[in-house]
This record gives C-alpha cells, sequence and structure tokens, in this order.
C-alpha cells in the first residue's frame, strides 16, 4: 500500500497545525482532543490551549479549574483531567519529557494503544500502527473486515492489519495518510473511490458492497432528561453559577443551579425544591419566570432544560467573596466577564444566553 499511498499523502495530505513540529506533547494534546470530535472544531481550541499551556509542565502547573475552562465546549472533560492528570505525572516521573519507551508512554495516564501509536509514530517516526475511526473505514473496506468495530474480536483483526500494512520506512507520514485518506477520500458516505489511491487492492470496491462496511456497531440506548434550572440576578449583575458534583456527567462543571425532574415528577415541584434550596445563598428571591427551554444531546444521553429566571432582592449573605460553600454544592456568584475562566459546558452556556436575553427582569 505505501508506494501508492505516500505519493497521494505527499500530494493531497491535510495541513494541520500539529503536523511536522515533531513536538511530542503538542501531538499528545490534538490526539487527545480529536477523540470524538472532528478536525475544524479541535483546531481553535487546541491554538488557544496550547498559547495557555505551551509545554508539558506549564499544563501540570495548572489548576485543573483552568484546564476545564480551556476546554469548555469541546465536551468529552474526562479526556482534559486524564490529561491533566498526564501532564502531573509526566512531570513528577520523567521530568517534564514524554517517554518514547512504548511501556513507559502506555504508563500515563489517558494513554491508550491509538494515542500511543499516534505519539510515537508522528514524533519520532517510529513503526507503530494507529485505528481511529478513520483508518477503521479504509481498512474495512479495503479487507472486508466483518464485524462490527466496536467488538473486541472485530478490533484485534483491524489492529493486526493496521499492524501489516504499515511500512518500515516513512510509517508516522503512512499512519497519516490512512486518517487523510478517510477523512477526505474514503468518507462515511459517497467515497470518492475513482480518486483512490488504494482502489485496485480495494476488495469491498471489487465486489461493489463498499457501503456495507464499517458493519454497524450496535445501537446505544439514548437516555432522556428532564431538568430545570434557575438563573438569579442580583442588582449589581452578578449571578449564581453552582459547581457539578465531580464523579459522573459533566463533573466538576459549572452550571445555573439546576436540578433532575424525577420521573412522575413535575418541573413546577423540582423547581419548588430548587427554590427552597437557594433561599439560603440568595435572600428576597423573587418569584422565578420562564425564559424557555434548552435541548441538548450528548453521546447518549438527552436533556431538555426549562430555564427559568429570577432576581434578588439583597445581595448574598456573604457579598464581596467571590466564592463560597453553603451546607450543599460550591456556588459562586460571578460577572458575565468571568465565564471564561469557568469550566463552563455547551448546555450550561446555552441556559446562560438564554437567560441573558431576558432583559425585563433586571
Ligand atoms: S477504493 Fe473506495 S472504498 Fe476502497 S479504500 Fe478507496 S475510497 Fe475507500
Amino acid at each position: 500500500m505505501a508506494p501508492a499511498l505516500l505519493p497521494w499523502f505527499d500530494a493531497h495530505g491535510r495541513t494541520l497545525p500539529w503536523r511536522g513540529c515533531g513536538d511530542p506533547y503538542r501531538i499528545w494534546v490534538s490526539e487527545v482532543m480529536l477523540q470524538q470530535t472532528r478536525v475544524d472544531v479541535v483546531i481553535p481550541y487546541y491554538q488557544r490551549f496550547l498559547e495557555r499551556f505551551p509545554t508539558v509542565g506549564a499544563l501540570a502547573a495548572a489548576d485543573e479549574e483552568d484546564v476545564l475552562a480551556a476546554w469548555s465546549g469541546l465536551g468529552f472533560y474526562r479526556r482534559a483531567r486524564n490529561l491533566h492528570a498526564g501532564a502531573r505525572q509526566v512531570v513528577a516521573d520523567n521530568g517534564g519529557q514524554l517517554p518514547r519507551a512504548p511501556a513507559a508512554l502506555g504508563a500515563i495516564k489517558g494513554i491508550g494503544r491509538y494515542t500511543l501509536g499516534a505519539i510515537l509514530s508522528a514524533a519520532w517516526n517510529d513503526p507503530l500502527p494507529i485505528l481511529d475511526g478513520n483508518v477503521i473505514r479504509v481498512l474495512s473496506r479495503l479487507f472486508r473486515v466483518d464485524g462490527a468495530p466496536d467488538r473486541a474480536d472485530t478490533l484485534r483483526v483491524l489492529w493486526g492489519l493496521a499492524e501489516e500494512v504499515l511500512p518500515q520506512d516513512r510509517p508516522g507520514d503512512f499512519n497519516q495518510a490512512l486518517m487523510d485518506l478517510g477523512a477526505t477520500v474514503c468518507k462515511p458516505s459517497g467515497p470518492l473511490c475513482s480518486r483512490c489511491p488504494l482502489a485496485r487492492g480495494c476488495e469491498a470496491l471489487a465486489v461493489g458492497d463498499v457501503e456495507d462496511y464499517p458493519r454497524p456497531k450496535r445501537k446505544q440506548k439514548l437516555t432522556f432528561e428532564v431538568r430545570v434550572a434557575l438563573r438569579i440576578d442580583l442588582p449589581d449583575g452578578r449571578f449564581l453559577l453552582e459547581r457539578r458534583p465531580f464523579d459522573g456527567l459533566l463533573g466538576g462543571l459549572w452550571e445555573l443551579p439546576g436540578r433532575t425532574v424525577s420521573v412522575g415528577s413535575t418541573a413546577a415541584r423540582a423547581l419548588g425544591g430548587l427554590v427552597s434550596d437557594l433561599e439560603q445563598d440568595a435572600s428576597d428571591l423573587g418569584p422565578p419566570v420562564p425564559v424557555g427551554r434548552v435541548e441538548h444531546r450528548f453521546s447518549h444521553r438527552h436533556w431538555t432544560v426549562h430555564v427559568y429566571q429570577a432576581v434578588a432582592g439583597t445581595p448574598p449573605r456573604a457579598a464581596g467573596t467571590p466564592s463560597y460553600a453553603a451546607d450543599g454544592p460550591e456556588r459562586r456568584w460571578i460577572d458575565a466577564e468571568e465565564l471564561p475562566e469557568l469550566g463552563l459546558p455547551t448546555v450550561s452556556r446555552k441556559a446562560i444566553d438564554l437567560s441573558a436575553c431576558n432583559q425585563s427582569l433586571r
């Protein structure tokens, strides 16, 4: 494959900001961001992240709050936590240099077989295969691999093929060429086989069933959750945010105070419980008014959030202090200008934007 694929890559490979730098830290950051996220979405995050944390040492020294803030909107926040923990491990165990030995690199938090191959092959041209969604699609079609790629036995076959086709000469470019071919030519639907450098050896093209590969994954059930969220504004323009518990979905990130509407209950009842819980932090709370609804889809979960807004008549008990914890979750009164400093998931941003439009209360 290499004699056909590498010249194609030299002519048509994508220009990406982490390519050609030979810096394993930058490649590591890019690979973690690219997991489950498109290249065009990742690029601006990658650039901002590296401006803020230009080295492993800078990332290791950062507060988790800052790392999550830089990751805000990119989703799958566990990736950011693992990257941060991994950077601290690299500083503690290896003086801030990513190790080149596969066993040592693979022992770093968050670095699995794919990321290991991507870092070592792209940074040092070491002959290790990679297997991301694009490579899986190309190999599945080239060799008509049966079995869904989320099955362990299919993955074993695919890793074997990725190893088998990897050349000793330019393995790093070869891996990236396979990824680029999957992204730009061997697309999920409507692959451009007439422009493919590997068309002559492609089994699925020869048989005529290209779009039957890869085999479909098992469908994961989508769960639905209804929530209420309440924005409380103070006369000085600050509003209240609450931190989510550290374990679980969006752990440690900030949101408008909110509650899940239990099955069989109502939004009004959930809101009532939320208001009585918040009264200790916001005295003279005015009546909440509905301002709209936010829909947000996570990978296997869908949230419908009914957003309300209220004003607090007097400053909070701990006015003047930036943060304080009541008996329940950590809460903080903030200005809109402070939002970029917080880890704020997209669903929180949508709810805040929606409530910010409601000027009538202020
Ligand atoms: S010939 Fe078509 S199906 Fe086969 S690898 Fe190329 S683009 Fe993919």
